[in-house]
């Protein structure tokens, strides 16, 4: 009940802005740049001109790992409650996306952190719960699984994307990916570290593609009430998406622009989704790309 207040409150989609800390090559006169309060941006576009950007939320360069944490820890609970979280990051390369989702060993993000409340929130429940970790790359619209370290010889080469298939109830699943159980932290950290690394030898192979792919942490919950009743069975999803960067700016060619090109076509149509949520169209455009399709269950009511 509390957290349908909580959702009639701040409503089923809520979108935060970070803003990092300039790092030392850049001239600090960006700063003047933008002026922010509590929900909006505004950036100056000319000399007497701003440009409005609302949210539910800013956080300013000062904010830490906590206070962003703070904001979607009620998100990450309302996982253990039944329904299905996802949460994302979205910017462009270099704009702190990973820094925010997996954070510094010393400075943990909210995936690590995520992880911690869940299973922190399941030891105290009257459910017993039953935890999997799944790890997946979309890249350039396959769908590849980085928990299989066969995967990793080849980078990739030959190997198919994985199939997703709708369930008569609506349901969601990517089949053959690879689930895990895992009964506490460190086996998650564990199954990370081996799905980063095979991430990124698949990367040097095929040229850098770490920005240019999205990274997809799935956690699914089955809650049990009674020994072998099953009670629920949900997803918390936590996404590190690629680059947003405009095509023209990078000057991409080849290789580089096809993958670009991926990535803007799968963005715009989460964006799309978003949207056609939002403003509740009768119909929401899931089918456009893999990753609304790999999400369709977990976005939306
Ligand atoms: P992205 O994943 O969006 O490409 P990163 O998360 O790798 O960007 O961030 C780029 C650089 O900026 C990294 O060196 C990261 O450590 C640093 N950085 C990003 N956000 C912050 C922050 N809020 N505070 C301190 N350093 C940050
Ligand atoms: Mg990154």
């Amino acid at each position: 009940e509390s957290l349908n207040n909580y959702l009639d409150l701040k409503g089923s989609i809520r979108v935060f802005c970070r803003i990092r800390p300039l790092s030392h090559e850049q001239s600090y006169s960006s700063r003047t740049m933008f002026t922010l309060d509590e929900s909006n941006v505004f950036l100056r576009v000319a000399e007497t001109k701003r440009k409005q950007y609302k949210f539910d939320k800013v956080f300013d360069p000062s904010s830490t790992q906590g206070d962003v944490f703070s904001e979607v820890e009620p998100l990450i609970k309302s996982a253990i409650d039944g329904y299905n979280v996802c949460i994302f990051a979205y910017g462009q390369t270099g704009s702190g996306k990973t820094y925010t989702m997996e954070g510094k060993p010393t400075d943990l993000g909210v995936i690590p952190r995520g992880i911690q409340v869940l299973f922190d929130r399941a030891s105290e429940s009257n459910s017993r719960f039953l935890f999997t970790f799944s790890m997946l790359e979309i890249y350039m619209g396959n769908l590849r699984d980085l928990l299989v370290p066969g995967n990793k010889t080849n980078g990739f080469k030959n190997v198919p994307s994985l199939a997703i298939k709708t369930d008569p109830d609506g349901g969601i699943e990517i089949e053959n990916l690879v689930a895990v159980t895992v009964n506490n932290f460190q086996e998650v950290k564990r199954l990370y570290g081996v799905g980063t690394r095979l991430r990124s030898t698949a990367s040097t192979m095929a040229n850098s593609t770490s920005s240019r792919s999205h990274c997809l942490i799935r956690i699914s919950m089955t809650s049990f009430d009674a020994p072998e009743r099953k009670k629920a069975r949900n997803k918390l999803w936590m996404i590190d998406l690629g680059g947003s960067e405009r095509l023209v700016k990078t000057k991409a060619t080849g290789k580089r622009l096809k993958e670009g090109k991926a990535i803007n076509l799968s963005l715009s149509a989460l964006g799309d989704v978003i949207d056609a949520l939002q403003t509740k169209k009768p119909h929401v455009p899931y089918r456009n790309s893999k990753l609304t399709q790999v999400l369709r269950d977990s976005l939306g009511k």
